[in-house]
């Protein structure tokens, strides 16, 4: 039996008011700078990498252009899949300027000393005074320029890559160890082998929430989505007669583009024979869909044994922060009625 459930929902959104799409910036001037346009926002790290000699620079350039492009792509495609803190879009731009010997340091830019010829440990340097450890998040590559060392022969992009999340705010996923028997090793944080910020080159959601917070903590504001969360109780009467009920909880971020991410966690409290049973469905079962200047529009991302063929709803509001609807459908032999209310929290 395919079980055609849930979200017959259909709910009129009024005067909905997207976000302020305000820049950001409070005031200070690190070498990476946060900006909004449209959805997104764009981090950028600006380097200075200092210093080539007029024969090398054409190809110094190249090279650091190289290493920008594959560090700004690693990052880029796991911003795309991953919204930080369930709602921003983050966009990486790095901005390299390779300087000749005798040229100035250029404000707003982190100063990156490189070595073309000697092999090296690649870092970017806390400031004077800090005692941070290296493990520790920084907002400090928003507020202030900092210094590095790059050592060419030892660079990579991964390295590059994993340097650049220094300056996005990151501290390291591991720690610097001299174990007995064995000497100097690195020791990975729990849970965290393999990011990129450990030594692999992982982007998971705990890297991309963790800039975000950096981001905000360094006085940034970030575009906001609005929270909504309610309930669904469904009652249906299956072909055969049997009727059961399911209760389930959404939750939804709604981003200043429109577009809607949230989860379906749901319950059946007594499920009817040849119904998928328990709701092995219920748990955090991912929705997309999107805001428009009237109604949301909800699809369960589709899920066995869930089906989506009565997806996508579209859900009315009935006030600026509550959307409530009683709905009733059949297909399918089923018929069925589900009560909705959602509620925004910061609307
Ligand atoms: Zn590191």
């Amino acid at each position: 039996v395919t079980r055609r459930v849930v979200l017959i929902v259909a709910v009129a959104l009024v005067a909905f008011t997207v976000g302020s799409a305000a820049p950001s910036g409070a005031g200070t001037v690190g070498g990476t700078t946060v900006s909004t346009s449209g959805p997104a926002t764009t981090l950028t790290v600006h380097l200075d990498i200092c210093c080539s000699s007029p024969a090398q620079h054409a190809e110094d350039v190249s090279l650091f252009n190289a290493y920008a492009t594959q560090a700004a792509n690693l990052w880029n495609q796991a911003f795309a899949k991953l919204l930080a803190q369930g709602c921003d879009l983050l966009h990486l731009s790095i901005d390299v300027h390779v300087l000749n010997t005798g040229d100035p340091w250029e404000p707003g830019f982190d100063q990156i000393t490189s070595n073309f010829d000697k092999p090296g440990r690649d870092g970017i340097d806390e400031p004077v005074g800090s005692t941070l450890p290296a493990t520790s998040d920084w907002t400090e590559p928003y507020t202030s320029t900092l210094m590095g060392h790059y050592f060419v022969p030892d660079l990579t992009a991964r390295i590059f890559a994993h340097e650049t999340g220094h300056l996005l705010g990151l501290g390291d996923d591991y720690t610097d160890q001299y174990l007995e028997g064995i000497g100097p090793t690195s020791v990975d944080l729990p849970g965290r082998e393999g990011t990129l910020m450990d030594g692999g080159d992982t982007i998971d959601q705990n890297l991309v929430d963790r800039i975000a917070a950096q981001v905000e903590k360094a006085g940034d504001t970030l575009p906001t989505c609005q929270h909504w969360s309610g309930t669904i109780h469904t009652q249906y009467i299956a072909p055969d007669g049997c009727a059961s009920t399911i209760d389930a909880t959404l939750v939804l971020a709604v981003r200043q583009d429109g577009t809607v991410a949230g989860t379906y966690s749901g319950a059946e409290t007594s499920p009817c024979p040849g119904s998928p049973g328990t709701f092995s469905i219920g748990r955090g079962v991912p929705i997309t869909g999107s805001l428009t200047a009237t109604s949301f529009v909800l699809t369960l991302v589709p899920s066995t044994p869930y089906t989506t063929r009565e997806l996508p709803v579209s859900i009315p509001l009935v006030s600026r922060d509550l959307a409530s609807a009683q709905l009733h459908g059949s297909g399918g032999g089923f018929s069925e009625s589900d009560v909705i209310r959602l509620t925004c929290s910061d609307c």
